[in-house]
C-alpha cells in the first residue's frame, strides 16, 4: 500500500481529532449516528504515536499508522490491511506456515524434503535416483542418503537395532510453530485494549521461551542419544531455565520498553547456554563429520538470532530516521525475519543429527557411547 492509499484510509476516518479518548466521547454523544456505521468508521482509523494511550506507546521512532483500541473483530481483520504491524504479523505468520509445511512433509516422510535440506550440507543424489535406490538400502552407504531410503526410524527387530524416536524433533517443530503463531496473534490483537495488550505480550515472551527450550530437545537428544545421563541433565537444565524465564517475564514491569535490553539478554542467554552441550558433543563425536555440519548450522542460527536481537534492542533503522520506516523496514520486522531464518538453520541442524542417528545403527557402531 502506498502513502496515498494510507491517506485514503485516513480520509475515511470519522474523528478528525487525533485524541482517542476524545474520539470515544464524540462517538457516545452522537446518538443519531447508526452504531454499525460508527464501528465501520472507527475501524479505518490509524493514529499517530502521540495520540496513543500510554500502554500502547512502545517505540517512539515509529510515528504513525497505529491501530488504537480497535474492536476485536476489526483488529483481527486488520491482518489483511496496512498499518505499522502488518509486516510484523506476516513475517511470523509466514514463518508459521513454513513450519506447518515442514511438519506435514516430515510427517508423511517426503524424501524430497530431506533430500533438499540435506543438499545444504553435502551433495546428494536426485530424488529420482533416490527412488531407484530405495529398492536396495544396501547400495546407500551415505548416512543421509541411507535415511532417505528408509522409513522414519530404525526398527527394533531380532538384530537388536534401536528405534530412533522422532518426538524430540516434533517438540521443536511444535515449539517453533507455537512461538510464531503467538507472536503473530500478539502483533495482531495487542492493540485492542490494555488487558489484551498485557496478555498478548506475555504470551509472546512465553512463546519465545517455549521455542528456545524446545529447540534444545532434538540436538541434545540425538547428540547424546548414547549418553542418557548427559541427555537428561541438559534437557532438565534448559527446561528449568525456560520455566524460570517465563515466570520472570510474567512480571508486568518487565514487559515495558525500558526492559527491552533485559528481555533480549535473557533470551540470548538461554540460547547461548547451548554452547556447553555443543562443546560436549563435539568432544564426544570428534570423529563424526555430521557433528561439525550440525554445528555449522547452529553457529549460523546463533549469528541470525544475535543479529536479530541487535536490531530489536537498537531499533535501527527507524532510530536514524523516525517516521521513515513506520510501515516497511523497521527493526522489529527485521528481527522477525532473523528469528525465522535462525529457526530454519536450526531445523537443518536437527535434520543432520537425526539422519546421522538413524544411519548409525547402534550406539556401539556409530554412537560414540562413553
Ligand atoms: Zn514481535
Amino acid at each position: 500500500m502506498t502513502e496515498m492509499d494510507l491517506k485514503g484510509v485516513r480520509r475515511r476516518k470519522s474523528f478528525p481529532n487525533g485524541s482517542n479518548k476524545k474520539a470515544k466521547g464524540y462517538r457516545s454523544g452522537s446518538e443519531k449516528e447508526d452504531r454499525s456505521t460508527k464501528k465501520e468508521k472507527f475501524e479505518c482509523r490509524l493514529v499517530k504515536y502521540d495520540d496513543l494511550p500510554e500502554y500502547l506507546k512502545d517505540n517512539e521512532y515509529i510515528l504513525d499508522y497505529y491501530r488504537s483500541e480497535w474492536p476485536l473483530k476489526e483488529a483481527f481483520l486488520s491482518v489483511f490491511s496496512w498499518h505499522n504491524e502488518t509486516l510484523n504479523i506476516w513475517t511470523h505468520l509466514g514463518g508459521f506456515f513454513i513450519f506447518v509445511a515442514l511438519t506435514v512433509l516430515s510427517s508423511i516422510e517426503a524424501p524430497e524434503v530431506r533430500g533438499l535440506l540435506s543438499c545444504l550440507s553435502r551433495p546428494l543424489p536426485t530424488p529420482l535416483m533416490m527412488m531407484k535406490k530405495n529398492i536396495s538400502d544396501n547400495l546407500f552407504p551415505d548416512f543421509l542418503a541411507r535415511h532417505v531410503s528408509r522409513p522414519s526410524s530404525l526398527h527394533v527387530d531380532g538384530g537388536g537395532l534401536e528405534a530412533i524416536p522422532r518426538w524430540p524433533w516434533f517438540v521443536f517443530l511444535v515449539g517453533a510453530m507455537g512461538c510464531l503463531i503467538c507472536s503473530s496473534l500478539s502483533h495482531l490483537l495487542a492493540c485492542h485494549s490494555q488487558r489484551l495488550n498485557f496478555f498478548f505480550w506475555r504470551l509472546d515472551y512465553a512463546g519465545i521461551s517455549l521455542m528456545i527450550v524446545s529447540s534444545f530437545f532434538p540436538p541434545i537428544y540425538y547428540a547424546f542419544f548414547c549418553n542418557p545421563h548427559a541427555r537428561l541433565f541438559y534437557l532438565t537444565t534448559i527446561t528449568l531455565l525456560g520455566i524460570l524465564a517465563i515466570i520472570t517475564l510474567l512480571a508486568p514491569a518487565l514487559s515495558t520498553p525500558r526492559f527491552r535490553p533485559f528481555r533480549a539478554t535473557l533470551f540470548l542467554a538461554m540460547g547461548f547456554s547451548g554452547v556447553v552441550p555443543a562443546a560436549h558433543s563435539v568432544a564426544l563425536h570428534w570423529n563424526h563429520p555430521q557433528t561439525f555440519v550440525a554445528l555449522a548450522f547452529e553457529l549460523t542460527m546463533a549469528v541470525f538470532y544475535a543479529t536479530g536481537a541487535a536490531f530489536y534492542v537498537s531499533r535501527v533503522p527507524e532510530k536514524w530516521k523516525p517516521g521513515a520506516f513506520d510501515i516497511v523496514g523497521h527493526s522489529h520486522q527485521i528481527f522477525h525475519v532473523f528469528v525465522v531464518a535462525g529457526a530454519l538453520a536450526h531445523y537443518a541442524a536437527t535434520l543432520v543429527l537425526l539422519n546421522w542417528r538413524e544411519g548409525s545403527l547402534t550406539c556401539e557402531t556409530g554412537g560414540s557411547a562413553n
